[in-house]
């Protein structure tokens, strides 16, 4: 691996390919290692960021820490602009992408609201196991929180730390309001299956592919930082692969990440498993989003706080 732990791809640099530059390496490479000691040789003191990186055992710092962009690249100026590290923090600090599987933002169809509004809310409470809070808006338990689903206003909020804050999201939305119309009297099975086991598992191919990439790149090499993120997101350890964690998304929407970690012969791995029942309650696109969501706070690792309006 020929990229360095501040995310500068070695592999790509004329200095590099005339052996003028030795190959940097993650935190967690030997060739990180051996950069180490070669600058301390050499120059006498390490690059802070790749001896900070290498002694709290992070791979890539863009990639794996929460906290960059941290003063090692800020008070250095280097190897990144000042204007780059801004960009790179409000990024960070903003919800993350909702997206529809042909890469379109995702927009909360007006009817949507419109049939919530003119639902017997207490009903539809009874079958999607949420609270009525008033006759146009409801409580309903999401992961290990609560979102105010509020027809009228046409909005919705999230319980952080006992403060409804108002949810900057579509996607979570988009998919609150979908169970809220659309739960059934069924409640999960206890069976677990995988996505080739649904009936619409045809659907999940192609652009509408599950969302757990980016999950497995994040922590295939980093299962404690999976247990740290599923757990901030109220994840409860489950006794299946290497580390498996269940995500009640939804009152009757239980979901499972289950990880394997990788060695020497086999690559780092991770499948998602629903509970049977989930297609009694939702279709396979907001299925997509549910797993969308749930992938992508994962991979910020600060549980519900990132779907909150800023600002
Ligand atoms: S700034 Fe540090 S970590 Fe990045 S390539 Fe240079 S020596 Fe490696
Ligand atoms: S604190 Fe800074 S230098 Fe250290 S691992 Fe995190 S981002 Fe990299």
């Amino acid at each position: 691996m020929a990229t360095g732990a501040c995310g500068i791809d070695c592999s790509v640099c004329r200095l590099n390919l005339l052996g003028e530059c030795s190959t940097c390496g993650s935190g967690k490479s030997i060739e990180g290692a051996k950069k180490r000691g070669a600058q301390e040789r050499i120059l006498g003191a390490p690059c802070p960021i790749l001896a900070c990186a290498i002694d709290n055992n992070v791979e890539f710092c863009p990639k794996d820490c929460d906290d960059f962009p941290c003063n090692n690249f800020r008070d250095k100026r280097y190897p990144f602009s000042e204007g780059y590290l801004n960009m790179q923090e409000r990024r960070r600090q903003a919800p993350p992408p909702s997206l529809s599987p042909i890469g379109e933002r995702v927009v909360v169809p007006g009817e949507y609201w419109h049939d919530l509004a003119n639902s017997n809310m207490g009903e539809i409470c009874r079958r999607a196991m949420a609270v009525q809070r008033s006759a146009s808006s409801v409580i309903l338990p999401f992961l290990n929180s609560s979102l105010l689903v509020d027809a009228e206003k046409r909005e919705g909020y999230v319980d952080l730390a006992e403060r409804w804050v108002l949810i900057d999201h579509p996607l979570t939305l988009l998919t609150a309001l979908v169970y809220l119309l659309n739960a059934t009297e069924a409640v999960p099975m206890d069976q677990m299956v995988g996505v080739q086991e649904l009936k619409s598992s045809h659907f999940f191919q192609g652009p509408h592919k599950l969302k757990t990439g980016s999950v497995l790149k994040r922590y295939g090499n980093d299962p404690e930082g999976f247990k740290n993120a599923a757990m901030a997101l109220g994840g409860q350890r489950v006794d299946l692969a290497d580390l498996a964690f269940k995500f009640t998304v939804f009152p009757k929407i239980p979901i499972y990440y289950l990880l394997w970690n990788g060695d020497d012969e086999f690559p780092a791995n991770l499948v998602v498993l629903f509970d049977k029942s989930i297609e009694k309650h939702l279709a396979a696109d907001s299925i997509w989003g549910i797993v969308n969501l749930v992938s992508d706070l994962l991979v910020l690792g600060q549980g519900i706080s990132p779907l909150i309006a800023r600002g």
